[in-house]
């Protein structure tokens, strides 16, 4: 449902240096026309990206505060990130809840915040291995949902990112059945909790060691569409690949 979405997320990775090539590679690329594509480069090489990256690739940033700025030192606001030319913020990410400790609540306040700033939100969801191994998995990304759901007034410029944690990082990909799977339990929850229409329209895409290999089989997948990658975005050929994955 919906155009095919895929956003590379840098994370804290990269130098002015390195950015110039992994820029350089993307615009080199030849992107199938019938995706959107999405960096997420760090917050300090966003003007860098912005001024050198093809218009053809939107930038997103991959995090913001939860409200307006002010006195809230080491933070950025959804109003900078805009002023920068994002149209985009990553949140909720499973790093920024495992690692940074970011609850529902204040996550969710970010996405209103970033919305009624007029960014597209990338909404991230997604259990630990222990709450698979011990059959959570629905209920970890129900409660993950609602609270997007409890915070936002609409759900238009929302994309949900399924991410299960054991799958960031490690190379262990989630199998096309295991993320249909999640997938298909997500858009019921919207249909049931939502809108049958928001059910239908919101694009659900895949994070979790997808590479130039394993994103053919996945992007055939019905309900799968779309990806959230890191390492493999760090490649510009090899990202490119994965845009072009779209079926
Ligand atoms: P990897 O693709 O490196 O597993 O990371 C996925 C991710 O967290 C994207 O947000």
């Amino acid at each position: 449902s919906g155009k095919f979405f895929v956003g590379g997320n840098w994370k804290c990775n990269g130098t002015k240096e390195s950015i110039s090539k992994l820029v350089s590679d993307i615009n080199s690329a030849k992107l199938e026309s019938d995706v959107d594509v999405i960096v997420a480069p760090p917050f300090v090489y966003i003007d860098q990206v912005k001024n050198s990256l093809s218009d053809r690739v939107e930038i997103a940033a991959q995090n913001c505060w939860t409200g307006k700025g002010g006195a809230f030192t080491g933070e950025i606001s959804a109003e900078q990130i805009y002023d920068l030319g994002c149209s985009w913020v990553v949140l909720g990410h499973s790093e920024r809840r495992h690692i940074i400790g970011e609850d529902n609540e204040f996550i969710g306040k970010k996405a209103a915040y970033a919305l009624s700033q007029t960014l597209g939100v990338i909404a991230c969801i997604g259990e630990l291995l222990e709450e698979r191994e011990a059959g959570k998995t629905f209920d970890v990304c129900y409660q993950q949902l609602k609270a997007f759901a409890d915070a936002v007034p609409g759900w238009d410029k929302i994309v949900i990112a399924y991410e299960p944690v054991w799958a960031i990082g490690t190379g262990k990909v989630a199998t096309p059945d295991q993320a249909q799977e999640v997938h298909v339990a997500v858009r019921d929850w919207l249909s049931k909790n939502v809108s049958a229409e928001v059910a239908s329209k919101t694009r659900i895409i895949y994070g979790g060691s997808v590479n130039g290999s394993n994103c053919g089989e996945l992007a055939k997948q019905e309900d799968i569409d779309g990806f959230l990658v890191g390492g493999a975005s760090l490649k510009g050929p090899e990202f490119a690949t994965i845009v072009n994955s779209v079926t």
